[in-house]
């Protein structure tokens, strides 16, 4: 049967590819640490969880309105207003199950063929993937590391055309763990500002910071009318697996992505909702530790690779992953790139890493090599990952014996 031609164009995010090879090897009775997953290792707090009981007991399993529950939309505009430093209206909030719909959605609704999107490289694979799959140009902004992967302004401006309609940024940003500065969020809104220009701001991580204050675009004069705040509650509460999330947009668009909601999804799942309400009025100090766990990781695993002969990483200063530059041990050990690296670490060394392939398309000026590390295991993990990763690089017999079968692999075209 003829499948759309639309569909080809539609990427993925292959940290689910790599879920999916540790599941296999773990079935087969391998020990593998995972520190490729990107969400909180901890469980939900229980008092979410009661809030969820207790709205199944109240029967509230039945369809609610599409952009969500009023009373949510309520809490979620007090609370992006008073976090980003904005007014916001509840009708300029709609509820969408998980962070991703906000990014479909909004490209959905926003971008015609022939529009260029500029996008972060490396960055969330999910934008790219969306932009081509509306007929867009997705224009690669290049995160640079020796900005603590904040991107260079002039060449922010020098990639803006007449196509151009949107700006994606992520901040703190997956996967380097790196803030934009106020000044750089001020420049990309005189931007948007000058050339009438969307700008995307996922905010995911916004609660997951360790170093100065992630700000909003969105807080600049004029902004707020071109801005889409994402956010939601799986990183921040801990929620990957219940899919709430928001986005905050001005009131016109918010309605089309209701409409879109009302197409697709009907409604984010009503007990849910009741939940995710409760996780914001109720008590923040699981939150908050869990904050602090992932701040003494960080400090663990940023200090463990520096000592990887090779590896250099910079000490990230939100969300929770680790970016090293691997690029002198690829070229070291005869890596091609960080996939073969990532094959290595996990077939060879027992640990699942995140290659920067994971992270959107290379461009010929990308000639140097990372691994996304997420540190929100246990200190025990993070240690014995640490361990096997340096065991395996230093083994010289295991590193033969995987570059032999991957050249085989090659000849035999696997
Ligand atoms: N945006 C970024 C930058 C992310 O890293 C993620 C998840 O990893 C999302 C959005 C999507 O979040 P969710 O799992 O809530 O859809």
């Amino acid at each position: 049967m003829k499948i759309a031609k639309r569909i080809s164009r539609l990427g993925t995010e292959t940290a689910f590819d790599v879920l999916a090879q540790v599941n296999e090897l773990r079935a087969k009775g391998r020990d593998i640490v995972a520190l490729s997953i990107g969400e909180p290792a901890c469980a939900t707090a229980d008092y979410i969880k009661e809030a969820a009981k207790k709205a199944l007991d109240k029967n509230f399993t039945h369809y609610c309105p599409s952009a969500g529950i009023p009373e949510f939309r309520k809490v979620i505009a007090e609370y992006v207003a008073s976090t980003r430093g904005i007014p916001v209206e509840p009708d300029e909030v709609v509820v969408v199950p998980g962070g991703k719909p906000t990014i479909f959605f909004s490209i959905l609704a926003c971008i015609e063929e022939g529009d260029e999107v500029i996008y972060p490289l490396p960055g969330y694979p999910i934008y790219e993937s969306m932009v081509n799959f509306v007929g867009g140009t997705p224009v690669p902004i290049r995160l640079r590391e020796e900005k603590r992967f904040s991107f260079d302004v002039q060449e922010l401006r020098s990639k803006i055309t007449k196509r151009t309609r949107m700006i994606i940024i992520n901040s703190p940003h997956n996967p380097t763990g790196g803030i934009i500065p106020k000044q750089d969020l001020h420049e990309v809104a005189e931007l948007a500002l000058k050339h009438d220009l969307w700008v995307l701001s996922d905010e995911i991580y916004s609660r997951i910071v360790y170093e100065g204050k992630a700000e909003s675009v969105s807080q600049f004069p004029g902004m707020k009318e071109r801005t889409i705040i994402l956010d939601g509650h799986s990183k921040t509460y801990a929620m990957t697996g219940w899919r709430v999330g928001y986005g905050v947009m001005p009131k016109q668009l918010a309605t089309h992505v209701s409409r879109l909601m009302t197409n697709s999804n009907s409604c984010t799942a009503t007990f849910t909702q009741h939940a995710a309400m409760e996780a914001m009025v109720g008590p923040q100090d699981y939150a908050e530790a869990m904050v602090r766990e992932f701040k003494g990781n960080r400090e663990l695993i940023v200090n463990g690779l520096n000592r990887i002969d090779g590896f250099f990483c910079h000490m990230p200063a939100g969300a929770f992953y680790a970016y090293p530059n691997v690029t002198r041990a690829c070229r070291r050990i005869g890596f091609k790139n960080s996939k073969e690296l990532q094959q290595f670490l996990l077939y060879k060394g027992g640990v699942a890493v995140l290659g920067q392939q994971c992270f959107g398309t290379r461009t010929p000026e990308d000639d140097q090599e990372y691994i996304r590390l997420s540190y929100v295991s246990s200190e025990k993990d993070i240690k014995e990952a640490l361990r096997r990763i340096e065991a395996a690089l230093t083994d010289s017999k295991l590193v033969e014996e995987f570059l032999d079968e991957q050249r085989v692999k090659e000849v035999v075209g696997a």
